[in-house]
């Protein structure tokens, strides 16, 4: 992250890092997480980059949002995660908007038990349409990261109506996924920022990628054996 800071800055890019807590020792030493993600930040506040903490499984949710706190009162450009299939999110979207922390508002890609998250989609679709109208209106350049089209189609109208203009907020896509989507958002003047997985523990990331998308292992072996071809 230290590197990827430093050269962001070197190349003059506006590029944000995406961080999960388990990949700074959370699991292992609440202290030792802290500590990194303080490094982290101490290199983002050099360059003006903002830092945004990713949110994993809801056993986390509580740390997570405890450790983005604290990393937002020692830097302000940092903000985290927000699910909409998790049932507890409305009062975290409250909460967040409140104490002016930055929001990138995403469904959810960890499996959870149905007591604690919406488990039609129907239900997670309605909650991020009522979250994103939310933290559209009132909250602090929202990112808005799907890929689907008809919440795409739902944020830009909505937006029309109210009369917030796009520098309000951004969109946020995963690398590779709907580039067709992406360009036409661009060419339409807004924001998309692209989510660009890096470094050795890529497994467990390319596995939830495959778990929201089985489709996605049919088009992986059919590249491999094109590649091989
Ligand atoms: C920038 C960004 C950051 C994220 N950060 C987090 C995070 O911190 N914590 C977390 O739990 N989740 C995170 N996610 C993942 C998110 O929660 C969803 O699992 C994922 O985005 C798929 O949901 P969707 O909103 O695109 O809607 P869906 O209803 O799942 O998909 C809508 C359409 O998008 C396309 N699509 C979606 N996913 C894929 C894919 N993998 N490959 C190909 N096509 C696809 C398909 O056409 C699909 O029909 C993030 C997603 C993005 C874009």
């Amino acid at each position: 992250y230290i590197a990827t800071l430093a050269a962001l800055a070197e190349q003059g890019l506006d590029g944000n890092v995406s961080i999960k807590l388990t990949q700074m020792g959370l699991d292992l030493d609440r202290d030792l997480c802290r500590e990194n993600i303080w490094r982290v930040v101490e290199k983002a506040a050099e360059s003006g980059a903002f830092v945004r903490i990713d949110m994993e499984d809801h056993t986390r949710t509580d740390a997570t949002l405890e450790v983005a706190r604290e990393a937002h009162g020692w830097y302000r450009h940092t903000g985290v995660v927000i699910q909409s299939y998790l049932r507890r999110s409305a009062a975290d979207v409250e909460a967040l908007i409140g104490e002016g922390i930055r929001v990138r508002l995403c469904k959810g890609a960890y499996d959870e038990p149905a007591d604690v998250a919406f488990a039609s989609k129907a239900e997670v679709d309605e909650s991020y349409r009522v979250l994103m109208e939310r933290l559209l209106r009132d909250g602090h350049y929202p990112g808005i990261a799907t890929h689907d089209e008809q919440l795409i189609a739902h944020a830009r109208e909505f937006t029309q109506r109210e009369g917030i203009g796009p520098a309000r907020f951004e969109f946020q896509m995963l690398y590779g996924v709907r580039r067709d989507l992406q360009h036409a958002l661009v060419a339409d003047g807004y924001t998309v920022r692209v989510y660009v997985p890096y470094g050795r523990e890529w497994y467990p990331y390319f596995m939830r990628r495959l778990a929201e998308r089985p489709a996605n292992l049919l088009f992986l072996l059919r590249n491999l054996v094109r590649d091989r071809g």
